[in-house]
């Protein structure tokens, strides 16, 4: 089994983002059989792709780099690095350009979605976003893809890209590609603005009193909890009881997904009580569980040269896998090198 997930490099990173995204890479890294290997990368190709601030997607970049690592991506034991630094990506994205058609990337929900009307005003990298993704994967001879319901679509064209290539141009014995399989990630926690319970915790919100930041230290976390909007009533002792409630929904989800356990177990041990004295718990288990988390996101952050480090390894790795898979491409096609 080979793994292969990559996340977009965005900066001012969250507890949303922790809790729905980078903790399911240190799970699937933690399940990992003898044999079996991880991937990880952060997407810095695909983000061109959008207009975008070459010093934030800079910043971003290491700042995502150093979130992995502080939430526990070892990265001597999973590959962890930048498209940017493994030119096989967009090698290989060009190669497969040739094959991938036009008319099955302009069915593309995510392409429509994004482009809306204004399709003869997008890059290219847009349209041909899927074309890179599909490279991402097959690159590595990867198994399994955990993909979300939005990613499904995408990862469908990457297997037929693979199979058309292994039709057109590679022995029947001898296939360049593995078709990929999705795997579904585990349900993550959708948490919400610690102002408004009807917004997703975002970094692009303009207040940082909605979020609770990786790098916020305890006092910080503690007063955000305690300022977080709240309604006078006292805990339910069932789920059914928070119908209505978001903002003490989310209070509550943000207690169960942190210490990994149900909401029904939460109010099972709250229920009944006010905030007054769920504010101060949940402000507690965020410090203890976030403490470590920032210390090392902090200390990363301020050694360039240890970050750099761990992305340059990481690129190493993935150039040494993507090396026979992208030369069997370039043969398969009849190009001279
Ligand atoms: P933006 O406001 O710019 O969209 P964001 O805070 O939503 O930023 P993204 O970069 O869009 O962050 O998302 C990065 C990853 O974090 C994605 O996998 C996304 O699903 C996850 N994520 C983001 N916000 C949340 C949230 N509030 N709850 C759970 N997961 C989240
Ligand atoms: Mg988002």
């Amino acid at each position: 089994m080979r793994v292969v997930s990559g996340i977009q490099p965005t900066g001012n990173l969250h507890l949303g983002n922790y809790l729905g995204a980078i903790r399911n890479w240190v799970r699937m890294q933690d399940d990992m059989q003898d044999g079996e290997q991880c991937l990880f990368f952060l997407a810095d190709l695909h983000a061109i792709s959008m207009p975008h601030d070459p010093a934030e997607l800079h910043r971003g970049t290491l700042e995502m780099a150093a979130a992995v690592v502080a939430c526990g991506i070892d990265p001597h034991r999973s590959i962890l690095f930048n498209q940017a630094q493994v030119p096989a990506h967009a090698e290989m994205q060009w190669l497969l350009n040739g094959t991938a058609r036009m008319g099955w990337l302009n069915r593309m929900t995510q392409w429509k979605d994004k482009a809306g009307k204004n399709r003869e005003g997008q890059s290219v990298a847009l349209f041909a976003y899927p074309v890179l993704q599909a490279a991402d994967v097959l690159l590595y001879q990867t198994t399994h893809v955990p993909v979300g319901e939005d990613q499904k679509q995408h990862l469908e064209l990457a297997r037929d890209i693979a199979q058309k290539f292994n039709n057109d141009f590679a022995g029947e014995d001898t296939p360049v590609f593995t078709l990929p399989e999705a795997i579904t990630p585990p349900q993550a926690a959708r948490i919400m603005s610690l102002r408004d319970g009807s917004k997703k915790m975002s970094k692009s919100d303009p207040s940082e009193m909605s979020r609770i930041e990786l790098a916020d230290d305890a006092d910080t976390v503690m007063k955000k909890v305690k300022k977080a909007k709240t309604d006078p009533e006292p805990l339910p002792s069932e789920a059914g009881g928070l119908v209505g409630r978001a903002e003490a929904l989310n209070l509550v989800t943000i207690y169960a997904a942190v210490a990994d356990t149900t909401v029904e177990a939460v109010l099972g041990e709250y229920g009944g009580e006010g905030f007054g004295k769920f504010k101060p718990a949940l402000g507690e288990l965020l410090v203890e569980t976030l403490r470590p988390i920032s210390t090392r996101f902090n200390e990363l952050l301020d050694d360039r040269e240890a970050l750099d480090a761990i992305l340059a390894r990481g690129a190493s790795q993935a150039r040494e896998l993507a090396r026979p898979t992208l030369d069997a491409t370039y043969s398969a096609l009849g190009l001279v090198r």
